[in-house]
């Protein structure tokens, strides 16, 4: 690992501006990720910016809303008794991610940036458009079974890999920040880019901005939430498909419906098809399977991760087919 320099500042500005003036600096916040990339050699920084001592771990309602400062560290987050009653498609999702040691140390804000588990990203010794722009891509020909089957193309198809943003997704959150023009907000669905012809922008920010919050409007009371992990192994693992629901109901007839995909795209999905077919009518078993053609109908499979359009219906069908019995 190259050397680096290391700066921990206490006052955000501070932060932003050590970050925004030198190209090859980086924020740090809980280092669960930046520093197994740095040990691969996915990333390389001169300068690393500690922000975890940074004044911005307080959890808060405001107004019907729910503001997660950046530092608050997922487990924190996932056990506050306002979300896990308020938001507990927050809870599950963040409980769903990485391991409890991990989730002891990492952030809010860091979550959100993690980067692909795509193992030809994290091993210098292929071609990569997301590590070395212009190189090429060996997942597309190579071994793709953790792959996308939406929202890629023939630059990349690494999947997102976080949890807590397919709720965030779900939940039409914000995402705050400050940045060395001022503060911002972002939108959860601005917040995520595709890869397109430039795989390497993965997200809104720019450099020196840095993550301040998140915040979620609190549900409406009997609203429905779930989210749906499958993954290979229960302890410890990213998510071969996952669902986010956030669904209210009159009855058995559906009021509105937020659902997002993790594991079967490029950034955490939503279809607008997909919402209104739900939307202001009986939740059937015949409605939740065109649901699901959907869902999938522009999907493009590669050769090891076929069963992921399947899958992903079906864990749809698991998460909506209890919705519609009646449980919560
Ligand atoms: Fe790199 Fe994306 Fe291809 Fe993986 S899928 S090798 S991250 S360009």
């Amino acid at each position: 690992m190259r050397d680096f320099a290391y700066a921990r500042p206490t006052r955000p500005l501070e932060a932003v501006e050590l970050v925004a003036r030198d190209t090859d600096a980086s924020f740090m916040a809980g280092g669960t990720d930046l520093l197994n990339l740095m040990k691969d050699g996915a990333e390389n920084h001169g300068l690393v910016v500690d922000i975890s001592r940074l004044p911005l771990a307080d959890v808060e309602v405001t107004g019907g809303r729910l503001r997660i400062g950046s530092m608050a560290r997922m487990a924190d987050v996932a056990l506050h008794p306002v979300v896990r009653k308020s938001v507990p498609v927050l809870s599950q999702a963040l409980l769903a991610g990485a391991s409890p040691q991990i989730r002891n140390m990492a952030t809010i804000g860091g979550n959100l940036l993690q980067r692909t588990r795509c193992w030809y990203f994290r091993g210098a010794d292929f071609a990569c458009n997301k590590r070395e722009p212009g190189t090429g891509c060996a997942a597309l020909e190579g071994r793709n079974r953790w792959h996308a089957i939406l929202g890629g193309g023939d630059h990349c198809i690494a999947v997102h890999p976080s949890d807590l943003a397919v709720a965030l997704r779900a939940l039409d959150a914000t995402v705050h920040t400050l940045g060395p023009d001022g503060a911002r907000v972002i939108s959860m669905a601005d917040f995520h880019r595709e890869p397109g012809d430039t795989p390497h922008v993965e997200n809104a920010l720019r450099h020196g901005e840095l993550i301040t919050a998140v915040e979620v409007a609190l549900p409406a009371a009997g609203t429905r939430q779930r989210y749906l992990k499958v993954r290979d192994r229960a302890s410890f693992e990213f998510a071969v498909v996952s669902v986010a629901a956030v669904v209210h109901m009159n009855g058995r007839r559906v009021d509105s419906a937020r659902l997002a995909f993790g594991g079967i795209a490029t950034r955490p999905w939503r279809s607008a098809e997909l919402e209104a077919e739900l939307r202001n009518g009986p939740l059937t078993q015949d409605t939740i399977a065109r649901c699901g053609e959907l869902l999938v109908r522009d999907a493009r499979p590669r050769q090891d991760n076929e069963f992921k359009v399947e899958l992903v219906q079906r864990a749809l069908q698991d998460v909506l087919g209890r919705f519609s019995g009646g449980s919560r």
